[in-house]
């Protein structure tokens, strides 16, 4: 299956399925690139060596660039560390970074893709749930700041993004789980098909089954093409992608990340959906239907130990927003969010210390 992303940053294929791997030789002798490096991490190095056996030829030598399976590799650090070794290997302008990981990998490589000699062509390869429906796709790269997330980065388009399910096979369960907060984000926030789909499909989708994978991934990825072709720099629609983030983040944070990204984007779109139907936006109905797909997907309303207090202070304040205001993404019904809500302080507060009690 093929999908095409079509941004000002540049026009390119995502290709979604099991065995989709073999789009990658085609891939690189439409690039005709005069180096490679495969950028990986610790966990995921198998696939890279995998891969680079399979585009390995007389006139292409790949190395591979693995750095620690861990998000503290999205630094400055880490960058210093790729950039330095895509010198060693003398890429340059015509070269290629191929990135083989979830999105701490992608977040990496895209970033010293775009940077190193003013950008150089760049090729994802997702290979966890959450990269193959969101991160690989729309060109954000990033690493770290000291204290904030994301803080550095461009936005790059990949030549290419090739997403086979068949790397799903090693993935901890756990994790593959947890990336279907996303999923439903998604389908509650953007696409009621989806939605109607993962309904009717939880049992096959929670096994793994390829085929109604694919299906999902396809409708993500679309989702997430028709959002960044309409806002590739994130100046107001993109904007949607963040339903159940705002106090998501807050949880991730006030929990100094203990709480999982995929636990606290669920406990997000509960509150949002709840702050929705309190301030007479979206029926209960909104929510009641949230809340059971949620739980169909290992994601049931157990509300994190985390201090109240400590999740509204995170929550960002009138002062710290752009252009001063929280906009909340708020559900009006299934399939369709809105963004730039602004929320009174009394229902953000209401609301959260109920969904924490
Ligand atoms: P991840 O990249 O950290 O991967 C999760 C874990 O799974 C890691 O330990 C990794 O080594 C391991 N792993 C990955 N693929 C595997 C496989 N096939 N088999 C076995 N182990 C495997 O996590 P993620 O959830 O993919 O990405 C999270 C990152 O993505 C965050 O840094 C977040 O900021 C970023 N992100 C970026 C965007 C974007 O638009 N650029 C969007 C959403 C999230």
């Amino acid at each position: 299956m093929r999908l095409i992303v079509d941004t000002s940053g540049g026009t390119y294929p995502v290709h979604i399925g099991k065995g989709a791997l073999k789009e990658l030789k085609p891939t690189l002798a439409r690039l005709e690139p005069t180096g490679v490096v495969i950028v990986t991490d610790t966990n995921v190095a198998r696939w890279a060596r995998t891969i680079a056996k399979s585009i390995k030829s007389s006139r292409l030598k790949p190395s591979i660039y693995t750095v620690a399976a861990s998000e503290r590799s999205k630094s400055l650090a880490a960058l210093g560390g790729l950039l330095a070794f895509l010198e060693r290997k003398r890429i340059d302008r015509g070269g290629c970074v191929i990135a083989v990981g979830g999105g701490t990998v992608g977040d990496l490589a895209g970033l010293a893709a775009s940077t190193w000699l003013r950008g150089v062509a760049l090729v994802e390869v997702p290979t966890t749930l959450l990269a193959m429906v969101d991160s690989s796709i729309g060109g954000k790269t990033a690493v770290n700041g000291v204290r904030m997330k994301n803080a550095i980065g461009t936005f790059w388009q990949p030549a290419a993004v090739i997403a086979d399910t068949d790397c799903l096979s090693t993935l901890p369960r756990g994790r593959y789980r947890e990336a279907f907060a996303e999923v439903v984000k998604y389908a509650v926030a953007m696409d009621r098909p989806l939605f109607e789909q993962l309904g009717r499909d939880s049992e096959l989708l929670v096994a793994g089954d390829p085929d109604a994978l694919q299906s999902v991934i396809m409708s993500c990825a679309t989702a997430k093409a028709l959002v960044v072709a309409r806002d590739e720099h994130d100046q107001g629609p993109r904007a949607i992608l963040n339903y159940g983030h705002t106090a998501g983040h807050a949880v991730e944070a006030a929990s100094y990340f203990r709480v999982s990204h995929g636990r606290a984007v669920a406990f997000g779109m509960r509150v949002a959906a709840r702050i929705s139907n309190a301030m007479g936006l979206c029926t209960r109905r909104v929510v009641d239907q949230q809340e059971e797909l949620l739980t169909a997907y290992g994601l049931p309303d157990a509300a994190p130990s985390v201090p109240v207090e400590r999740v509204l202070a995170a929550i960002p304040s009138d002062k710290k927003a752009r252009r001063g205001r929280v906009g909340w993404v708020l559900p009006r019904r299934i399939g369709f969010a809105e963004v730039g809500h602004t929320v009174p302080p009394g229902v953000v507060r209401r609301v959260i210390r109920k969904a924490l009690a």
